[in-house]
């Protein structure tokens, strides 16, 4: 179960290196949070002193792109950050897509791990996972991404010497890029924002996108070397 579960993230990196050698950017395929919940809710459900789970979502939202998450002290928000235990990776990030639109996220942090490594590292790690559920894949300087790569993004570093704990102008160009519209179905997706399907009303629609027709998405992993 396990294995076959590993077997295909690893063959949907596979896919998705194929798909972005060809562009220098760094997007997470076309995924992003429609343009009528630009601001996602984020809960912290951390209680390791490893995480400062606020701070780094603000370090996103100071970017100033059109995507502004923001902490929320409610139980329930888009974006959930957990801890969680893997022998295999220090962090992943899932979203939840409806086409192309990230309707929710989750984060898991591998407190147990992360523990053996400098104080940065666990910064590093959320602050990649937050970028992968805002729509960012990972920044190697080169073929996928490009200069600069001293951001979080960048998972081809050993986290042991170098940690970057923050994004970068790159991570702020790629948002800007991919938050530079407004959907056509404004307010038809459930994005967690107002609005919503009317009940007994199946035609109208904001009825047309809602979470049950997608499904979600795993592929943003910060293996252990
Ligand atoms: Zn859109
Ligand atoms: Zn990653």
């Amino acid at each position: 179960m396990r294995r076959s579960l590993i077997v295909a993230v690893v063959s949907l990196i596979g896919l998705l290196a194929i798909a972005t050698v060809a562009s220098a950017d760094h997007a997470w395929s076309a995924y992003h949070f429609p343009s009528d919940n630009l601001n996602p809710t984020v809960v912290d459900k951390t209680s390791s002193s490893l995480y400062d789970v606020t701070a780094g979502v603000q370090e996103w939202a100071a970017l100033g792109t059109p995507i502004q998450p923001q902490i929320t002290t409610a139980k329930k928000g888009d974006i959930t950050v957990t801890e969680a235990f893997s022998p295999f990776w220090l962090g992943l990030a899932r979203i939840f897509i409806d086409g192309d639109h990230i309707t929710k996220g989750e984060v898991k942090l591998n407190t147990k791990l992360l523990d053996d490594y400098p104080a940065g590292a666990a910064d590093h790690v959320l602050c990649q996972e937050i970028g992968h559920v805002l729509g960012l894949n990972h920044n190697r300087d080169g073929a996928q991404g490009g200069s600069p790569d001293d951001t979080c993004m960048n998972d081809q570093v050993n986290l042991f010497t170098t940690q970057y704990t923050s994004p970068n102008s790159h991570d702020t160009d790629q948002l800007n890029a991919n938050y530079n519209h407004i959907d056509p179905s404004a307010g038809g997706d459930d994005g967690g924002g107002g609005g919503g399907c009317p009940p007994g009303k199946p035609d109208h629609p904001k009825c047309s996108a809602s979470e049950a027709s997608g499904h979600w998405v795993t592929v943003h992993v910060f293996w252990v070397d």
